[in-house]
C-alpha cells in the first residue's frame, strides 16, 4: 500500500494526547492527514475540500459538538457522503452516533488494531472508488474522442475514404459523396479505382504505392473521374495506418477537388493587380508592366513618359459628401482618364487620388504634353455625383525616359517631384520635370544630411517668447522655439527645417532635444528665484505617436525636476484630428501628470469642433492669420471674437499669437482673451536676453 497515493483523511480532535495517540497508529505514509480542532473549522475545510476517505472526529469539541458537526455536514451535498467515524470516551454514545448518520464509533483510549483496521477498511472502500471513478472518467473521454473523431470525418470539407489493408472501402464521408457524386452505398465495398480518370499510366499508379509502402504516405495532384463522367483534378494525400506490429490495417484518403483553382488563381491576381474601387491597375502592376516598357523602349529607341496625377481637393469631397462618394467621383475620373490614353498606355492608381501612368512609343516628349493637357481638360469637367455637382481638377508631374531616368524608381520619383511642383504652382496645370527640380531635390537631400549632422554636434538653440496677460501685460508663460545656427551660416528659421525634420522622422531626436532643454533652462531660472511661467513647447504629430513618448516625458520630467504643472505642449489641429482611441488615452496620459496641453494654430485645421469636449484640453491659441487683420477685416474679428466666446463657453483659456500692434492688443482686451504673445511685446529671445526680459517686467509687487 504505501507505494500508491497516500488516503486522505480529515481528523478532527482538540486534545493533543488524543491527536498523538491517533498518530501513533495511523501515521505510517498511508495517509495525508488534514486536521481540524472544531466543527467550525471542518465545515470551513470541507467548502475548500471534499475529497476525504474518512472524517474522524470527536464527539466532545469546543463550540459545536460532534453530532451537530454531522448534521451540518449532511446537509451539504458535496461532502454528504464521506463516512465519518466518532471517536469518543463514552461507549454509550454509540447508538446516538448511528442514529445521526455516523458509520462508526472508536472509543477512547484507542486499541491500535481495532483502529488501524477500520481506518483501512473505509480507505480501501475510497482505493476502489477512486480507481472506478478513474476508469469511467477515462471511458467517457475516448468515446468523445471517438464521436468527435467521426463529427471531424463527416463534415470535412474534404473527401475522405477509409479502406480496410486490401484497399476495398470501407466508410466514406459527406463531402466524398458531393464530391465524386457516387453514395456512400455505391462506394462501400469497392475499390477506389472506380474513380480513376484514366489519364494516369499503371507506371503512376504503381510509383504511389511504392511510395506509400516506403514512406507510409503519398501526396499530390490526381485526376478523377466523377459519376457523371466529368474529370477533375484533386489533391489527394493517403496515409497507411500500422497497428502496434507495424502491419498496414487501413489506408486513409483525403483530398480536395482542386477544379476551381485555375479560375482562383486568376482571381487572386486580378485581387493583386488591380485597384478594387476604379479596377485600374496597381502600383505593382505598373512598376512590372513599367520595368517591361522601358526594356521595349531601349530596343526600338523610343520614348516613354511617366506621369504622376493628384486630383485637387479630393479630400474635401470626402470630407463634406462621405466615402462612398467619394469612391464614385474616384470611378468616373478613372474613366475620363481611361479615355485620354491611346490602347499601349497605361493608367493606375496608387491610392488614395493619386494616379500614375506611362505613355509609351512616344516620339517627342512633347507628345506626353498633349496627352496631359487632354486629361486636365477632362477632370475640369464638372463631376455629378448624386444630387450634388463638384468641381475637382487635377495636378500632373512628368518625367521622360532616357531624358530623366533609365529606371522605374527614378522615373516615377521624378514624376512624383514635378508633380508637387505642379501643386505649387497653384494647381490645375502639368510640369514637366526639370533640373531645376533636380537641384532643388538634392539641396533637400544635402539639407537631410546637415540637419543629421546638426542633431549630432548640437548645433541648435533655444529662444523663448514671452506670453503676457492680455489685461495688465504681465509676462505668465513663454513659447520654446528652435533655431538652428548653421556652421557659418546663420540662423535657419525653423519654418525651413522643421517640415524636412517632421517628414524624415528626425524631429523625433530634435524634439526630445528641445523638451529636456527647456525644461532644464526653465528648472534653472526658477532656482534663480525668477517668477514661474507656463513652460510652452511644441510637439510635432511623429512626437505624440512615439511609442516611448510617455516614458520620454517622464525622464524629462523627473531628470529636470521641473514641476509638471508648469509645463504645457502645444499640440497642432493636425494631431487631433484623429478622433481614435490612441490619440484620445494619450491625450488623457499626458494630462493626468499634470501637464497642460494647448491647441496651436487654432482654425487652420478641418477638424470638427467635438473634440474640444472630449479632449483634456487647456488652452486655445488663436493662429497669427486671424490676428493679422483682426482690427480691418470685419470677418476676421467675427471670427476670433467666436472663438474667444467659444474657448470661454468650453472653460478653455485663449492666447492670440503673432500681435503686433498695440491696435490688436486693446481689441483683444475688449473682446476678452486671456493671453497675448508677439513682436508688439517681444520677439523670441535668446535664454540670456530672455532672463533679463522678465526681471525688467516683474516689479517686485506682483
Ligand atoms: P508656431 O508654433 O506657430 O510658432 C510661432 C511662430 O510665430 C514663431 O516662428 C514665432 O517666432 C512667430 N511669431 C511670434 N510672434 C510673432 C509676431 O508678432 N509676428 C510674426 N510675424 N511672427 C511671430 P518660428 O520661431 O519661426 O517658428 C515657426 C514654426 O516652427 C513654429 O510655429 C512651430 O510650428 C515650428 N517650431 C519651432 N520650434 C519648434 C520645436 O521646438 N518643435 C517643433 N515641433 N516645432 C517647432
Ligand atoms: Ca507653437
Ligand atoms: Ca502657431
Amino acid at each position: 500500500m504505501p507505494d500508491a497515493d497516500p488516503i486522505p483523511i480529515l481528523v478532527v480532535d482538540d486534545t493533543p494526547v488524543d491527536l498523538l495517540a491517533l498518530h501513533a497508529v495511523l501515521d505510517d505514509g498511508n495517509y495525508r492527514w488534514v486536521e481540524a480542532q472544531s466543527g467550525e473549522q471542518v465545515l470551513d475545510i470541507l467548502l475548500e475540500q471534499h475529497d476525504f476517505a474518512l472524517i474522524l472526529m470527536a464527539v466532545q469539541l469546543p463550540g459545536m459538538n460532534g453530532y451537530d458537526t454531522v448534521d451540518m455536514i449532511k446537509t451539504r451535498q458535496q461532502c454528504a457522503s464521506i463516512p465519518v467515524i466518532f471517536l469518543t470516551a463514552n461507549s454509550q454514545g454509540a447508538q446516538r452516533s448511528y442514529a445521526s448518520g455516523v458509520v462508526d464509533y472508536i472509543t477512547k483510549p484507542y486499541n491500535p488494531d481495532l483502529l488501524r483496521s477500520k481506518v483501512h477498511g473505509f480507505a480501501e472502500i475510497y482505493r476502489v472508488q477512486q480507481q472506478l471513478r478513474k476508469e469511467i472518467h477515462k471511458r467517457r473521454t475516448a468515446e468523445r474522442q471517438l464521436r468527435l473523431a467521426s463529427k471531424v470525418f463527416e463534415h470535412s470539407g474534404e473527401g475522405m475514404i477509409i479502406t480496410d489493408q486490401h484497399a476495398v472501402i470501407q466508410a466514406v464521408n459527406r463531402a466524398f459523396e458531393e464530391i465524386s457524386g457516387y453514395s456512400r452505398e455505391e462506394a462501400i465495398g469497392h475499390k477506389p479505382s472506380m474513380l480513376s480518370s484514366g489519364r494516369h499510366t499503371q507506371d503512376f499508379y504503381r510509383d504511389l504505392w511504392r511510395t506509400i509502402e516506403a514512406q507510409g504516405a503519398w501526396e499530390g495532384e490526381i485526376y478523377n473521374r466523377r459519376k457523371n463522367g466529368e474529370i477533375y483534378p484533386e489533391w489527394l494525400k493517403i496515409v497507411a495506418i500500422k497497428d502496434a506490429a507495424g502491419k498496414v490495417t487501413n489506408y486513409i484518403g483525403s483530398f480536395s477537388d482542386i477544379s476551381s483553382h485555375t479560375s482562383a488563381k486568376q482571381r487572386l491576381y486580378h485581387l493583386a493587380h488591380y485597384d478594387n474601387v476604379t479596377e485600374l491597375p496597381n502600383r505593382l502592376l505598373f512598376n512590372e508592366t513599367l520595368k517591361r516598357e522601358l526594356i521595349n523602349a531601349k530596343r526600338r529607341k523610343s520614348i516613354v513618359a511617366v506621369f504622376f496625377l493628384d486630383l485637387d481637393h479630393f479630400k474635401n469631397v470626402n470630407d463634406t459628401l462621405g466615402h462612398a462618394a467619394g469612391d464614385v467621383l474616384l470611378k468616373e475620373a478613372a474613366l475620363r482618364l481611361l479615355q485620354c490614353k491611346r490602347d499601349n498606355d497605361m493608367v493606375a492608381r496608387m491610392g488614395g487620388d493619386e494616379f500614375t501612368g506611362m505613355l509609351v512609343d512616344l516620339i517627342h516628349p512633347e507628345d506626353a504634353a498633349i496627352v496631359a493637357g487632354r486629361m486636365l481638360k477632362e477632370l475640369a469637367e464638372p463631376f455629378t455625383l448624386g444630387d450634388e455637382t463638384v468641381h475637382v481638377s487635377g495636378s500632373i508631374g512628368l518625367s521622360i525616359y532616357p531624358n530623366d531616368g533609365q529606371d522605374v524608381e527614378t522615373l516615377t520619383r521624378n514624376a512624383d517631384a514635378a508633380m508637387y511642383h505642379a501643386k505649387e504652382l497653384g494647381r490645375n496645370n502639368y510640369q514637366f520635370y526639370t533640373e531645376a527640380l533636380h537641384a532643388e531635390s538634392l539641396r533637400r537631400m544635402e539639407l537631410e544630411a546637415q540637419l543629421r549632422r546638426a542633431i549630432k554636434e548640437e548645433q541648435f538653440e533655444l529662444y523663448y517668447q514671452p506670453q503676457v496677460e492680455t489685461r495688465t501685460g504681465r509676462p505668465i508663460g513663454m513659447e520654446t522655439l528652435i533655431r538652428w545656427s548653421r556652421p557659418g551660416g546663420g540662423m535657419v528659421s525653423p519654418a525651413e527645417f522643421i517640415p524636412l525634420a517632421e517628414e524624415t522622422g528626425l524631429i523625433v531626436p530634435i524634439g526630445a532635444w528641445v523638451l529636456k532643454t527647456a525644461c532644464k533652462q526653465a528648472k534653472a531660472w526658477l532656482d534663480e528665484g525668477l517668477p514661474p511661467l507656463l513652460l510652452s513647447v511644441n510637439l510635432s504629430s511623429c512626437q505624440f505617436r512615439e511609442p516611448d513618448f510617455m516614458d520620454l516625458l517622464t525622464v524629462v520630467i523627473l531628470e529636470s525636476g521641473y514641476p509638471p504643472s508648469q509645463l504645457q505642449l502645444e499640440l497642432t489641429e493636425r494631431i487631433i484630428m484623429h478622433e481614435d482611441d490612441f490619440t484620445v488615452s494619450r491625450l488623457k496620459q499626458i494630462s493626468s501628470t499634470g501637464i497642460h496641453l494647448s491647441i496651436d494654430d487654432f482654425g487652420t485645421g478641418y477638424s470638427s469642433m467635438s473634440y474640444l469636449k472630449k479632449f483634456p484640453i487647456n488652452e486655445l491659441k488663436i493662429d497669427k492669420s486671424f490676428i493679422d487683420e483682426v482690427c480691418n477685416d470685419e470677418d476676421d474679428g467675427v471670427i476670433v471674437s467666436a472663438m474667444i466666446n467659444l474657448a470661454h463657453s468650453l472653460k478653455l483659456s485663449v492666447i492670440a499669437e503673432g500681435v503686433e500692434e498695440a491696435e490688436q492688443r486693446n481689441w483683444l482686451d475688449w473682446q476678452g482673451c486671456d493671453a497675448i504673445q508677439g513682436y508688439y511685446f517681444s520677439k523670441p529671445l535668446s535664454a540670456d536676453d530672455f532672463a533679463d526680459y522678465i526681471r525688467k517686467h516683474t516689479t517686485t509687487d506682483d
